[in-house]
C-alpha cells in the first residue's frame, strides 16, 4: 500500500520527510515522542461533550448538536474521516434541522490533537461547505496549528493503517 499518495497535496519538501518516517518505520516513534497519550473521549457522551464545548465556544449560531457519534466505514483512504450533516425534517407546520457528527472510529483511540484537528474540521463545516480559503480560515480561528494537526491527523490514521496504533492500551490512563 503506498500510503505516500495521501500526501500528495503537501509541499515536496515536507513529502520528503513524511517518506522518511513511513518507510523507516518512524511513525509510532514519532507519535511517541510528540503525543504519549490517548483523548479521553471514548464513551459518545464524552465525545458529545468535547465537541459540544467547541461548538459553543466558536460557532455559537449553529445550533446544539443533535448527535456525536464514532462510526465505521469512514476512513481516510475511502474519501472521508468524518461527516457533518443537517437534515431538515417537516414536524408538522414546522421544519427542524438536526446537526450530527459522526467521526470515523479510528479515532476512538487516538491523540487528543489529532481528535481535534477532525472535530474543528467537521465543526467549520456547518458554515462553509467547501474546502475553501474561508473554510480552512475558520478551522485556523479555532485550532490556530490546525495545518500542522491536519498533516498529523493523516499521518495517525497510516499508523492505526499499519496496524501500529499504541493508543488502545493506554486509553485508561
Ligand atoms: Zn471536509
Amino acid at each position: 500500500m503506498n500510503y505516500l499518495q495521501y500526501f500528495a497535496h503537501y509541499p515536496s519538501s515536507l513529502q520528503a520527510q513524511i517518506k522518511t518516517l513511513l518507510e523507516g518505520d518512524k511513525l509510532a516513534a514519532y507519535f511517541r515522542g510528540k503525543y504519549p497519550h490517548g483523548h479521553q473521549c471514548q464513551s459518545t457522551q464524552a465525545l458529545y461533550d468535547y465537541c459540544h464545548d467547541y461548538k459553543n465556544k466558536y460557532l455559537k449560531n449553529v445550533p446544539r448538536l443533535h448527535k456525536v457519534s464514532y462510526a465505521k466505514g469512514r476512513d481516510l483512504m475511502t474519501g472521508t474521516l468524518g461527516h457533518h450533516s443537517q437534515t431538515r425534517k417537516q414536524h408538522g407546520r414546522k421544519v427542524k434541522t438536526r446537526y450530527e457528527i459522526a467521526l470515523s472510529q479510528q479515532l476512538k483511540y487516538a491523540p487528543e490533537a489529532v481528535l481535534r484537528a477532525l472535530v474543528v474540521h467537521e465543526l467549520a463545516h456547518f458554515k462553509e461547505l467547501d474546502h475553501n480559503k474561508a473554510f480552512y480560515q475558520l478551522c485556523c480561528h479555532m485550532e490556530p496549528d490546525y495545518h500542522q494537526l491536519e498533516l498529523d491527523l493523516r499521518l495517525f490514521i497510516v499508523l492505526d493503517r499499519l496496524g501500529a496504533n499504541f493508543y488502545h492500551s493506554g486509553a485508561q490512563q
